[in-house]
C-alpha cells in the first residue's frame, strides 16, 4: 500500500521491536529450543481448561464489570489477606487487567504527568520506561548491584527529590531472578514514609521463589501498602501467559485514577477466563503448588549445565536464570545471543537490552519454565558450546 507521507514523529523514537518478539522469531527461524521469551512449553491444567469451557457454553460470554467480576475480586481479596495480612476491598481496591504489562502502563498513564521522575532500577523490564515516557514523564535509571542485584538504598536516597513522583520495583526479578529482602522493604518503607512518593511493585512471580525465602510484597509493609500500586498475572501461575489476564491493588484514592484510564482504554477483561479462575482459585494448592514444581526444574537445568562453561548467576525467584558465557566469548551479548541461536540452536535473551546504560557484562538469561524434555536438548546444546 502506498505508505503515508506526512510528518510523523514518533512517540518513543528510541523504541524498536521488543527482544522478546526478536528472539523468539529468530528461534523460530531457526528451529533453536526457545529459552529466550519467558513462557512455559508446557500445558495448562485441564481442569482449568475445562472450567473455561463450562463457562463459554454457560453463556459468560458478554462483556465482565469494568473492574473484573465480583467473585474473582473476592477470591483476590481472600487470597492477599491469607498470605500478606492485607486488607482489599474488592468494591474500590481491585482492577483485573489484561496481564500485568498493561496493569503497569495504566498504573503510569493515570498518576504520572508531565516533567515527574520515576526511579527505576535497571536490568529494568522492558516495557517500564517506554511507559513513563509516553506519560510524559521521565524515567531516572540506577542500577541494581551485581553479582547479587541488590538495590544501594544510600543512593536512591540520593536521587529522590522534589519532582520524583514514583518508584517502581520488582521481585522476584525479570530478568535477574534476585527478590528484595524484608530489610529492603523497610528501607523503601523509610525512604518513602514523610513523602508523597507512589510506589509501582511488580510482583508477577510472586509464588515462583525458592530456597526458604518469602515473598516480600509491599503488602507486608503498613507505609508502603497505602502509597502503592501491586501488580500481578494470572499468565505466569498457571502456565498461560497468552491469555493475558492479571490483576492490580491499590487503595481507593489510587485505584480510583487507575480505573478511569482502564474503562476508556481496556474496559474490561475476558469474561469466561474470569469466572473459570475464581473457580479454579477456591482450591490454593493450584498457585501455591508451583513453587516446588519450578524449584525442581530450575536444580534440574542447573545440574545438566554444570558441565558446560556457562557460570550461572544466583537465582532465589522467577523462572529465569542469568548465565555468565565470559569463559566462552567476548562478543557483545546482543550478538552472541543471536549466534547461540543461529549456531548452537538455543535462544536467550541478551541482558543489556534492560538497561539504560549497559555494563559491559557477559550475561545471557535463559526461561527455565520448560518441559524436563526441553532443559535436557538445551543444555545438551549448550555444554557443547
Ligand atoms: N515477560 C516475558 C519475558 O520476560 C515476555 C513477555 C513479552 O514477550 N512481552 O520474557
Amino acid at each position: 500500500m502506498p505508505d503515508f507521507k506526512g510528518p510523523l514523529s514518533s512517540k518513543l523514537p528510541r523504541a524498536g521491536t521488543t527482544i522478546f518478539t526478536i528472539m523468539s522469531a529468530l528461534a523460530s527461524e531457526h528451529k533453536a529450543i526457545n529459552l529466550s521469551q519467558g513462557f512455559p512449553d508446557f500445558e495448562v491444567s485441564s481442569e482449568l481448561i475445562n472450567l473455561v469451557y463450562e463457562k463459554m457454553k454457560n453463556g459468560q460470554n458478554q462483556y465482565a464489570p469494568m473492574p473484573g467480576i465480583q467473585l474473582l475480586r473476592e477470591i483476590i481479596s481472600k487470597k492477599v489477606k491469607k498470605l500478606y495480612s492485607a486488607a482489599y476491598d474488592p468494591a474500590t481496591e481491585i482492577t483485573v487487567t489484561a496481564g500485568g504489562t498493561q496493569a503497569i502502563f495504566t498504573a503510569i498513564l493515570s498518576v504520572i504527568k508531565e516533567g515527574d521522575e520515576v526511579i527505576l532500577f535497571d536490568p529494568a523490564y522492558d516495557c517500564y520506561a517506554p511507559a513513563i515516557e509516553l506519560a510524559g514523564g521521565i524515567p531516572v535509571s540506577l542500577q541494581l548491584k551485581p553479582p547479587s542485584f541488590s538495590i544501594d538504598w544510600n543512593e536512591v536516597k540520593r536521587t529522590i527529590n522534589q519532582r520524583t513522583r514514583m518508584i517502581m520495583i520488582n521481585t522476584p526479578h525479570n530478568p535477574t531472578g534476585s527478590i528484595l529482602t524484608a530489610r529492603d522493604m523497610m528501607q523503601l518503607e523509610k525512604l518513602t514514609k514523610q513523602t508523597d512518593i507512589l510506589i509501582l511493585s511488580d510482583e508477577v512471580y510472586e509464588h515462583i521463589i525458592f530456597d526458604g525465602y518469602e515473598h516480600q510484597s509491599v503488602m507486608r509493609f503498613p507505609e508502603l501498602v497505602k502509597r502503592s500500586f501491586v501488580v500481578f498475572s494470572f499468565g505466569k501461575t498457571f502456565h498461560a501467559t497468552g491469555w493475558k489476564c492479571g490483576y492490580i491493588l491499590a487503595p481507593s484514592k489510587l485505584m480510583a485514577e487507575f480505573r478511569k484510564v482502564h474503562q476508556f482504554n481496556v474496559f474490561s477483561v475476558n469474561t469466561p477466563l474470569q469466572f473459570a479462575l475464581a473457580d479454579f482459585m477456591s482450591d490454593e494448592i493450584t498457585y501455591t503448588g508451583i513453587e516446588a514444581m519450578y524449584a525442581r526444574k530450575r536444580d534440574y537445568f542447573l545440574t545438566l549445565m554444570k558441565p558446560s562453561r556457562f557460570k550461572p548467576l544466583d537465582c532465589h525467584g522467577s523462572y529465569f536464570l542469568l548465565f555468565d558465557y565470559s569463559k566462552i566469548s567476548n562478543e557483545k551479548d546482543t550478538d552472541f545471543a543471536k549466534r547461540l541461536t543461529v549456531e548452537h540452536g538455543v535462544a536467550s535473551i541478551p541482558v543489556s537490552v534492560f538497561y539504560k546504560n549497559p555494563p559491559d557484562k557477559k550475561l545471557l538469561r535463559f526461561c527455565f519454565a520448560k518441559k524436563d524434555e526441553t532443559l535436557k536438548a538445551a543444555a545438551e546444546r549448550l555444554c557443547k558450546v
